[in-house]
């Protein structure tokens, strides 16, 4: 990618107070882009973000990405703070276990109610919120950061794959509604990636099993989700529109 592809484009990033979001925001900001870096509980840690991040313009917005009106302000002051938006990035996400055999009715239902609100119904909500403005420009793209988990399965974290799943039928609806106003609807969608969210999976018994599921030998790490989310964001890759891209090392090879 050319140095400074993203100059003058105004970025947001959910979930980029740690993992692949933030690494999204930094490799956005290396590139020219001012970054949108939302958070939800991690304040600390979306400062750290910022802190280490290059260039100037940038903004920490705080929101619970579930909620239909954190959702409306968080756009809202994007495109005041940002002073416009050209790229959304979906990336905020659970990934909660709720084993079928193990979970009372309840309980059950409360994993598929959160997970469905965070993975699949912020991000929706997101991309009717940012595409409206997007449309009045007749430009933008929008990346999903969905899972392998959608074409695998998940059998301890169903609710997940079937997020994520849906995820990606959004992405490719949306690629061809929103085509003819020149905005970009793409996904990516990871293996194992070494973050927080997978930290107690990779450190424990399994890990060696789960690195092994690579010819590599090894699980992503967040700066090479992050190199794939740009090329997607780009003006080169428009025409990848409606893509879904498997980064999982040969993992899972879908046909
Ligand atoms: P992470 O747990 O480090 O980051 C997830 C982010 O989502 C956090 O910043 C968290 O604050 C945010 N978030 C959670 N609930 C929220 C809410 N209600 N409102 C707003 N923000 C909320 O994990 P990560 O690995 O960096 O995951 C980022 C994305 O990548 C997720 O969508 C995840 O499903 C996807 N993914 C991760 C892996 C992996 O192995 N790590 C694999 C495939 C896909």
């Amino acid at each position: 990618m050319e140095q400074g592809a993203f100059n003058g484009k105004r970025v947001l990033v959910t979930g980029a107070s740690r993992g692949i979001g933030r690494a999204a925001a930094l490799a956005f900001a290396g590139q020219g882009a001012r970054v949108g870096i939302h958070y939800h509980t991690g304040l600390d840690q979306a400062r750290d973000t910022l802190r280490d991040m290059a260039g100037t313009g940038h903004a920490l917005l705080q929101a619970d990405v579930a909620r239909p009106e954190d959702a409306r302000r968080l756009i809202a002051e994007s495109l005041d703070q940002l002073e416009g938006l050209d790229v959304l990035v979906n990336n905020a996400g659970i990934f909660r276990a709720h084993p079928i055999d193990e979970l009372d009715y309840a309980a059950w239902q409360q994993a598929w109610a959160d997970t469905l609100g965070i993975n699949l119904l912020g991000p929706a909500n997101l991309c009717y919120l940012a595409a409206r403005h997007m449309m009045e420009k007749g430009c933008g793209h929008i990346v999903n950061v969905s899972s392998r988990g959608a074409f695998r399965g998940e059998p301890q974290q169903p609710a997940y794959g079937a997020s994520k799943a849906a995820l990606n039928a959004l992405t490719q609806s949306l690629a061809q509604a929103l085509a003819p106003h020149g905005i970009s609807v793409t996904a990516v969608a990871p293996g194992f990636v070494q973050t927080d969210m997978t930290e107690r999976y990779l450190s424990g018994p399994e890990g060696e099993a789960i690195r092994a599921q690579s010819p590599l030998g090894r699980v992503a790490t967040p700066e090479e989700v992050a190199h794939a989310i740009l090329f997607l964001a780009s003006e080169e890759a428009f025409f990848a529109t409606g893509a879904i891209l498997d980064v999982n090392g040969a993992s899972y090879l879908r046909t």
